[in-house]
């Protein structure tokens, strides 16, 4: 039998008017029984979101002592929600509780989490379903990680013989039970939460696009829409950038094979986009997926001769970044050289630590720094069984005047990477998706 977990986001709770739309979209299929929300978002392009508003509430609070001023915008804006939905719903009180307990918390998490908890007390008036608050069932662990095990037990127990269930995504408890929240965009990972616990055979996310694009509409006029991708292409996506839905939302769903499909609240017909498990994934046809990519990274360039030989070079260079606390993004190597790949941000004040730091290590002839460094992911199942795909590639790249700088094939054959100038970033995504999707 069918069971649908939906997560609607930000947009599709922005005004009550949406989430008329949203409540139709829910009665309209009986097997949509569980919904998670977000927060909601943007009505209009310069509009704030309410999650932003309620940041704000924490920093007014630990100037002033509360947080009454700054959330005037939101109790405004759920009271006009209540209102454009035609609710009896007392929710002035609800709101003025929700104020208190900020002002009582003091603790940012809590503050941030009230958002999708307004939302889905709305959500649960509106569909006359039980209302499961997200602090009751959802753990993390000490170290804060999400306590899968313990999180799907507890919700499985609160829908048993619910026939309609919602729950605010974005938070849940840590291991002294305070409200603590996934980072940004997290309710696409609560969703994913509450699919696993109640075994869905679909998780639903609702959004306000008609799928996965094959690369960013900001630089590409109507790309292609892509009808399915594997879990792991989706990780490759979102990963560099691509962020219609958190990249962190498989791990739940991929050890019990749930799919997952992306739909438009606001063209609820259209196809969407189907992410499947990497074992019943069949390809469109296409070689290529994907293009996605992220700029403003930094490229350190090591160079030593005989370096292969030397036992635990690689090791005494990674350890000093690792000493830094700095993630890596991607380690390309030769014979005698090897760069590493980090996000500029990342390094911010530490470049000249790591660089005498491997000048210790490792006594290089040569180090040297790129900065202002594009990485352009290609990704697609399709390429590691196409001849002369990486050919395609480097010459739709060549041919656009494009430099490459960096190249780096992932191990499964799924992805390449190459990193160009920041400045030819663009230039770069259009010509490999023109190369594999025609203009
Ligand atoms: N409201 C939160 C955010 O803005 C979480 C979410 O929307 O998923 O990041």
């Amino acid at each position: 039998m069918s069971l649908k977990v939906c997560k609607f986001g930000g947009t599709s709770m922005a005004d009550g008017n949406i989430i008329a739309g949203v409540k139709k979209i829910i009665e309209s299929d009986a097997s949509r029984r569980f919904v998670v929300v977000s927060a909601p978002g943007k009505r209009f392009s310069g509009d704030i979101k309410i999650t932003d508003l309620l940041y704000g509430c924490f920093a007014e609070l630990k100037k002033s002592g509360t947080c009454k001023q700054a959330f005037a915008p939101i109790r405004a804006r759920f009271v006009s929600i209540v209102k454009e939905l035609g609710l009896d719903f007392d929710i002035q009180t609800v709101l003025d509780e929700t104020q208190q307990r900020i002002d009582e918390e003091r603790s940012e998490d809590f503050t941030a989490s009230r958002g999708e908890y307004l939302s889905a007390r709305v959500v649960a008036e509106v569909l006359g379903a039980k209302f499961i608050d997200a602090q009751d069932v959802v753990f993390f662990t000490a170290d804060g990680a999400l306590d899968g095990e313990k999180s799907y037990k507890a919700i499985a127990s609160a829908v048993a013989g619910c026939e309609r269930a919602v729950m605010p995504g974005f938070y849940g408890v840590d291991a002294d039970g305070k409200v603590k929240t996934f980072s940004r965009g997290g309710s696409d990972i609560s969703g994913a939460v509450v699919a696993r616990a109640v075994n869905a055979t679909l998780y639903e996310n609702w959004t306000d696009v008609s799928g996965f694009l094959a690369c960013d509409p900001r630089i590409v006029d109507s790309p292609k829409r892509i009808k399915s991708l594997s879990y792991k292409e989706l990780r490759e996506l979102s990963y560099m950038g691509a962020n219609v839905l958190h990249g962190d939302s498989i791990f739940p769903v991929r050890r019990a094979n749930i799919p997952i499909c992306i739909k438009n609240t606001f063209r609820p017909d259209d196809e969407g986009t189907l992410i499947l498990p990497s074992n019943r994934y069949v390809s469109g046809g296409n070689i290529v997926t994907g293009v996605a990519g992220k700029k403003n990274f930094s490229v350190i360039f090591i160079e030593k001769s005989h370096m292969n030989s030397e036992t635990g070079f690689v090791r005494k260079v990674l350890s000093v970044v690792e000493e830094a606390g700095i993630p890596i993004e991607h380690i390309p190597s030769g014979i005698d050289t090897m760069s590493i790949v980090i996000s500029s941000d990342a390094l911010e004040g530490k470049l000249e630590q790591i660089i005498e730091g491997i000048k210790t290590a490792v006594q290089p002839d040569n180090i040297r720094v790129t900065e202002n460094v594009a990485l352009i992911a290609t990704v697609g199942h399709g390429m590691s069984s196409s001849v002369g795909t990486s050919a395609r590639l480097f010459n739709a790249i060549a041919s656009a005047d494009i430099n490459i700088k960096m190249i780096d094939q992932g191990s499964s054959e799924l992805n390449i990477v190459v990193g160009v100038n920041d400045s030819d970033y663009e230039k770069c995504i259009k010509a490999i998706y023109s190369e594999f999707f025609g203009s």
